[in-house]
């Protein structure tokens, strides 16, 4: 069952050049109780992809068309009374850095009970209850005292579980993960990671994970959508998409994931466009090793690979 769907989203920005267009007719969907990962470089669309969804967009931003569905309704035709409603509550984030969503002025009890009394009309011992199971369930140890603890109290994964504890007291049906574990080390990356996974299965929680790492989508993701400058270029269920990437650009981010110990790393050769580059046909193409006539005219649309496999490239229709 699809409980988020992207359809064909544009998006730009209002620049002193003119509009910029930042997201091409990018669509993808999350499937109840499924991780789907939104992989990529810096810059290429997939935070504000993901801020579309939450419409915590730039005031320069501007949605030209498309359809955000949750719950069957256009969550870009909702006020931003009604979007109050479903941010933080059913659809929450968890930010890169958690010092965002956390006020350093209350402790973390303080912040966890009001999103209790709000989300869940509870009150006193019972509100209390709720707080300390939401911080049990995202393992932070001794529940209750740790509820008078101030943020700076807490190291960056403890923020991160306090934040993951927030939307799940919020009962939360979609958490986005943008980026979260850039900032943790690795160890602490896993254990967060194995959290979003158990309160996946737990409790059938989606997620969307904003990821420009692979070695971190290789374990915890259902299905890949992989965006470049603004596009969506190849999806496919994660397995298939390790054994099977068809796309350039795919390919060139897998080989250049960290290797074994004394493999040498490939490097994609120059940089994603900005916004105020103009680039004809495949956005790819003054990258890609295999460009020929076709990708410097036409977009490639969408080539059917395998079941639920998709990839943007005219290698698919020599
Ligand atoms: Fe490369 Fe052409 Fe495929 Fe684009 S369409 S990825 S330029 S081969």
């Amino acid at each position: 069952m699809k409980i988020l769907e992207v359809n064909d989203l544009n998006l730009g920005f209002r620049t002193e050049q003119g509009f910029r267009q930042a997201l091409f007719d990018v669509s993808f969907s999350l499937t109840k109780g499924k991780t789907l990962a939104l992989v990529g470089e810096s810059g290429c669309g997939k935070t504000i992809s993901a801020m579309s969804i939450l419409r915590l967009l730039p005031k320069t931003a501007q949605i030209k068309s498309g359809e955000i569905i949750y719950n069957s309704e256009n969550l870009i035709n909702l006020s931003e009374k009604e979007m109050q409603k479903i941010r933080g509550a059913k659809i929450a984030l968890i930010p890169q850095d958690p010092m965002t969503s956390l006020n350093p002025l209350y402790t973390i009890g303080n912040q966890l009970l009001e999103v209790i009394k709000i989300h869940q009309n509870l009150q006193g011992t019972e509100a209390e209850k709720k707080a300390v199971e939401a911080l049990e369930m995202v393992q932070i140890p001794c529940a209750k005292e740790r509820l008078k603890a101030y943020p700076h109290e807490f190291s960056g994964g403890m923020k991160q579980r306090a934040i993951i504890a927030m939307a799940l007291a919020c009962q939360a049906e979609v958490l986005i993960a943008d980026e979260l574990t850039t900032a943790l080390d690795v160890t602490i990356q896993a254990q967060i990671m194995n959290l979003l996974s158990d309160i996946k299965s737990q409790l059938g929680t989606s997620i969307l994970l904003i990821t420009h790492d692979l070695a971190l989508v290789g374990e915890n993701a259902d299905e890949i959508a992989v965006m470049y400058a603004g596009r969506i270029v190849e999806k496919a269920p994660s397995k298939d998409f390790f054994e099977n990437p068809n796309h350039p650009y795919s390919k060139a981010l897998l080989n250049s994931m960290p290797a074994k110990r004394g493999e040498t790393l490939d490097t994609i050769q120059g940089q994603p466009p900005t916004i105020h580059q103009d680039i004809s046909g495949c956005r790819f193409h003054p990258r890609c090793k295999y460009c020929f006539t076709p990708c410097t005219k036409s977009v490639p649309e969408s080539f059917i690979i395998s079941e639920n496999h998709t990839s943007a490239c005219f290698l698919n229709n020599k």
